[in-house]
């Protein structure tokens, strides 16, 4: 199966089981209520099968589940959305806005290219004339992997658009301003810092920052009780981020996917993905290639799972799928220790 498709697999898989009742139920683990992180600071938890719980329980209804984490900041006379989420989720995301505040939404940040933070983009910004905003590196992701979008051959969003209406009907919208490394949006009554630190999860990856409350909404280079998706990422980097992240010090961490905690929600990614890279690269300098680590993947997971901290973000064997599996992620590393192209540029 190619990368494209966990969403492929979904839709085969979800169209032959008897759909669930709607996870966005409230009370569904939270999931789809809003919690007040500060006063003007809300966070609203997604579902998606990167859930450990999806993972497990089976694919069933995932192509509707298919979100992410959304947040919002009141900046004091407008507002700041942080991420699109699905084109058919804009209209209950921002009902969900406006059951908070009724302040423009002035501003719509993207913290990565994957679709399920992005394809909302275009009803987000028709409803509400936010100002769509990115680092620069995540519009050069999307030139690489939404192909179709830039005029070149189809890509990720025509794979997809083939599985849900809502995308299909949809076209990508890029962002309209961009930052390289560091933005500061200055409101009348507080200040959000948009971070682009290195790569991670992607090499587009922003972290937006409220410095005096002290709360971080990661996008998917965090998850938490989600497993991690790892075809787009720059697995030595990734840590890195994370490192830095936890310089700032936050009191919350918001995560792209599961539920929002503490900052140990960054220690404990990070040290994941500093063991993974280990494991692997410790096998490849002692000579095995892929096919053989491949070949001995559960004492790898075994040496994961001995690690507390790491343990909680290694995917079980029973949850695997064929791109969001152990499997996958170790080529990934695999790959990336072969690569002479693993350098970001430096600001
Ligand atoms: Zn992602």
């Amino acid at each position: 199966m190619t990368q494209s498709c966990l969403l492929e697999h979904e839709a085969t898989t979800a169209s032959a089981e008897t759909p669930p009742k709607d996870p966005f139920a409230p009370g569904a683990d939270g999931i789809g209520e809003t919690e007040t992180l500060a006063p003007g600071v809300y966070f609203l938890k997604g579902a998606t099968r990167y859930f450990r719980e999806g993972a497990v329980s089976g694919p069933a209804g995932a192509i509707r589940s298919l979100m992410c984490n959304n947040g919002w900041v009141d900046l004091g006379d407008e507002v700041l959305l942080i991420d699109a989420n699905m084109p058919g989720r804009a209209d209950a995301l921002l009902a969900e806005v406006r059951r908070t505040t009724d302040k423009p939404i002035r501003y719509l940040v993207n913290t990565h290219h994957h679709g399920d933070h992005i394809y909302g983009n275009r009803p987000i910004h028709e409803r509400t004339g936010a100002m769509i905003i990115s680092c620069t590196e995540m519009v050069d992701e999307l030139r690489r992997y939404e192909t179709g979008a830039f005029g070149g051959p189809p890509g990720r969003w025509e794979q997809v658009a083939k599985l849900r209406p809502d995308v299909a009907a949809t076209p990508i919208m890029a962002p309209q301003v961009t930052y390289d490394r560091r933005l500061v949006l200055q409101g009348s009554a507080r200040t959000v810092e948009l971070l682009h630190l290195t790569w991670g999860h992607t090499r587009g990856d922003t972290a937006v920052w409220l410095p005096e409350e002290r709360i971080l909404f990661t996008g998917d280079l965090v998850a938490n009780g989600a497993f991690n998706i790892v075809r787009d990422g720059e697995m030595e980097r990734w840590p890195e981020f994370l490192s830095l992240l936890e310089g700032l010090r936050p009191r919350i961490v918001c995560p792209g996917h599961g539920g929002w905690g503490d900052a140990e929600l960054l220690s404990r990614q990070r040290t994941f993905f500093t063991a993974l890279w280990a494991q692997v690269d410790s096998r490849a300098k002692a000579g095995a290639d892929l096919p053989h680590i491949l070949s001995r993947l559960e004492e790898l997971r075994a040496a994961l799972l001995a690690d507390p901290s790491a343990a909680l973000h290694v995917i079980p064997r029973e949850a695997d799928l064929p791109v969001l599996s152990l499997a996958a992620q170790v080529e990934r590393v695999f790959g990336q220790l072969q690569s002479s192209d693993s350098t970001p540029p430096t600001s």
